[in-house]
């Protein structure tokens, strides 16, 4: 048996010396605790967040106005996806995707670049997201080749995306904005393809708008993002930045896996926690941009 410890007079057991013991199991509990309700807050709000997106009942474009709601609005608009790889369609744009196809709007996709083996893929993960594949179109062409490092000509690109516009009467063009989501160079040279189509283009026949990128935390945060997206959206009030969330994120994920050769762990996992899963913040590109 241990002799208990006294306190300076040698007279009865110090409490002060007596308990550090039972601090350290409290203060173990209580940091325990603390990390439970942080889980259990999160688990809550990403459920909260996804029930949010599924069964929004206001529209699911979140801005000051309607997304597409100007004059045009009644009629369909020939509205352009500019992308630089397969699966760029699924894994980043599949809100507006949905978005646009359940308003009836004719929805065309200009993928640059594409190997054999992912053509099959990306018409595949087209069909699941409703595009009619005769207004989907693939490239090869031997200077616009997937990777890190090949430079796009930018000229190159916008007399492309400018044949494309004239053939279906485009009026409008989505693609990536100047940092591309991921910071992928082909990604960039397809935003400034459009930036240069449009400095071409004499009369203003055709507008842009680009996808939004986010910050590595808002990019993994799933579902979560859809608040911030919506409240940041409403700081703009002059028509020029939507939010759209997306009705179907279980159609995104039935796309992306279309596109087999790439269905990979790590990519199920981007797809599950990726923010543009849920949502995609569009922004009209500027004059000002279109000059640069
Ligand atoms: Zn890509």
């Amino acid at each position: 048996m241990g002799v208990q410890p006294a306190n300076r007079d040698g007279l009865e057991p110090s409490p002060v010396e007596v308990e550090p013991a039972q601090a350290e199991v409290g203060s173990e509990c209580s940091i325990k605790m603390g990390w439970s309700l942080v889980v259990v807050s999160l688990i809550v709000l990403w459920i909260a967040s996804l029930w949010k997106v599924l069964y929004s009942s206001s529209s699911t474009s979140f801005s000051k106005t309607s997304f597409l709601s100007d004059d045009r609005a009644l009629s369909k608009r020939n509205v352009l996806l500019v992308v630089a790889h397969p699966d760029d369609e699924s894994m980043f744009f599949s809100p507006t995707i949905n978005y646009l196809i359940s308003r009836g709007h004719n929805l065309y996709i200009l993928c640059f670049s594409i190997g054999n083996t992912r053509k099959q893929e990306f018409y595949q993960a087209c069909a699941v997201l409703k595009v009619p594949l005769q207004q989907v179109k693939v490239l090869d062409h031997p200077d616009l080749q997937d990777g890190f490092g090949k430079v796009w000509d930018h000229e190159l690109l916008a007399k492309i995306i400018e044949e494309e516009v004239s053939s279906h009467g485009i009026d409008m063009i989505i693609t990536f904005d100047n940092y591309g989501v991921s910071g992928h160079c082909n990604h960039r040279d397809v935003h400034y393809g459009v930036c240069r189509l449009l400095h071409n283009v004499s009369k203003r026949s055709v507008e842009a708008w680009e996808l939004i990128s986010t910050g590595i935390l808002r990019k993994y945060s799933g579902p979560v993002d859809i608040w911030l997206s919506m409240l940041l959206t409403l700081r703009y009030t002059d028509g020029m930045t939507h939010c759209l969330l997306n009705e179907h994120p279980r159609k995104s994920f039935h796309a992306m896996a279309e596109h087999s050769s790439q269905w990979v762990w790590f990519r199920k996992l981007f797809v599950s926690f990726s923010s543009y899963t849920y949502v995609n913040t569009l922004r009209k590109i500027e004059e000002e941009v279109k000059k640069s």
